[in-house]
């Protein structure tokens, strides 16, 4: 994707907080999400600029944007959007980053019908950004793959089909929510290694696991193939994803078929999504597979993904626990990664589901699966993180985690930066832990 004036580092918007340190919604940003305020209740579609929400729906009434885009800006989701394709979504990006801009925006008529448009994002209660039809979580990291493999089987971690499929399964929709949304504690059959039978009890071995999510734009009808050379094209944006997992479950329930409990009573994603246009400029190399690994197969294989398929994006992980807020402490860092240590690219693994002739739909979301790099900070788990609870995190209060405790609140934050690029960021994506269900 090639870098427009929307990517000009030297521009500014007039909202004065979009040019903060640190901010993770400059005028080169503009993520899109569905919020409502108490002034209007109704969900609909809002770019973040600096501390503020643009209500997309207001500004398309108020025929400040594109003919083409304005019916899909009323919506009460992000789907309308996501079904119109790159090039309407080029068009939309192009005129909020002009009507949002000092230099093309300025004092005037049209900025204050602009600002009319405008709410403050700490009053903006968020929404899911689309209605997601369908969730396939998939398991792109080699790191990842590698750590948890040598916990379940020291003398071969890694299948022999890794390095040729992308390896996935279908998530489930109904229990995907938005940052903030507590999480309880799931209940469901666990059994210890020694013990004769399982019982069914709160899981004791509850993690995150650090993803990021893509959401699919125009997406296939049902037979037809996405060649990886259009894939792209049909990857709308990236939101971080929290796909909670209850390990003792897991390790129980998860031969022959896979993940099922243990990971479908939450998924958290955060609310704004950041478009790939807005990710241009943090592109980076696919993973560069070592020598003696083999080359994707060639419905895999693309020169231009190969060279830029990567994202050059740092992300976090976060704690704050029931006794560190009682103390007013501020979260503690549990590890940061970088998603360019990926071994698929997000091409790779939309054209592989679609490989097949499964029908892909605007609005369905793609997880890639825990973000791990080769260093031991970079771990996006607490299964990798202590080793399966042999290695117990120490916190700065001296609390100790193996696995999550009640009341523990896990935040996974994510930006991009690098010379000659503004600073994006992702918001937070953020979930509380608590009690099993009595
Ligand atoms: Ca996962």
């Amino acid at each position: 994707m090639t870098l427009n004036q929307t990517h000009d580092p030297s521009r500014r918007s007039w909202v004065e907080s979009a040019q903060a340190p640190g901010c993770d919604f400059p005028l080169q940003n503009l993520p899109y999400g569905i919020f409502r305020t108490a002034a209007q209740p109704v969900a609909r579609p809002g770019t973040a600029i600096g501390d503020r929400v643009l209500d997309l729906a207001a500004a398309a009434r108020a025929g400040l944007l594109p003919v083409a885009v304005a019916g899909a800006c009323q919506q009460t989701s992000l789907n309308g959007l996501m079904a119109l394709g790159a090039p309407a979504w080029s068009t939309l990006r192009a005129r909020l980053s002009e009507l949002l801009g000092s230099d093309t925006c300025p004092p005037g008529e049209l900025r204050d019908q602009v600002e009319d448009c405008l709410a403050p994002l700490a009053e903006a209660k968020m929404h899911l950004p689309a209605q997601i039809g369908d969730y396939t979580d998939f398991y792109a990291s080699i790191h990842h793959a590698t750590n948890v493999g040598t916990m379940l089987r020291p003398d071969n971690p890694l299948l022999p089909n890794y390095k040729w499929v992308p390896i996935g399964y279908h998530g489930r929709g109904s229990s995907l929510v938005v940052s903030g949304t507590p999480v309880r504690r799931p209940s469901g059959q666990l059994k210890p290694a020694d013990a004769p039978a399982p019982v069914f009890a709160p899981c004791k071995n509850l993690d995150y696991e650090l993803e990021l999510g893509a959401f699919v734009g125009p997406g296939s009808q049902l037979g037809s193939a996405i060649p990886i050379a259009q894939a792209a094209e049909h990857l709308f944006g990236v939101v971080l994803l929290n796909d909670w997992s209850a390990r003792d479950i897991q390790t129980w329930e998860y031969q022959p078929l896979g993940p099922f409990l243990a990971k479908n009573f939450a998924t958290t994603l955060s609310p704004w999504i950041v478009t790939m246009e807005a990710l241009a400029p943090f592109r980076a190399p696919a993973f560069a597979r070592p020598a003696g690994d083999p080359a994707p197969l060639p419905y895999l294989t693309d020169a231009t993904d190969a060279a830029h398929g990567g994202l050059d994006l740092t992300m976090e992980v976060w704690l704050a626990t029931a006794k560190m807020r009682a103390a007013g402490a501020a979260p503690v860092r549990l590890s940061s990664g970088n998603f360019s240590t990926m071994y698929w690219t997000l091409a790779q693994l939309l054209a592989h589901h679609a490989s097949n002739g499964c029908n892909l739909s605007p609005g369905d979301l793609l997880g890639s699966g825990t973000v791990s790099g080769p260093a031991k900070d970079s771990r996006g788990c607490l299964l990798e993180l202590t080793w399966r609870g042999t290695e117990p995190l120490k916190l700065p209060n001296g609390e100790e985690r193996k696995f999550l405790a009640d009341g523990d609140e896990v935040i996974f934050r994510a930006h991009a930066a690098r010379p000659g690029a503004v600073r994006l960021g992702f918001g937070a994506c953020s979930g509380l832990v608590l009690p099993a269900q009595s």
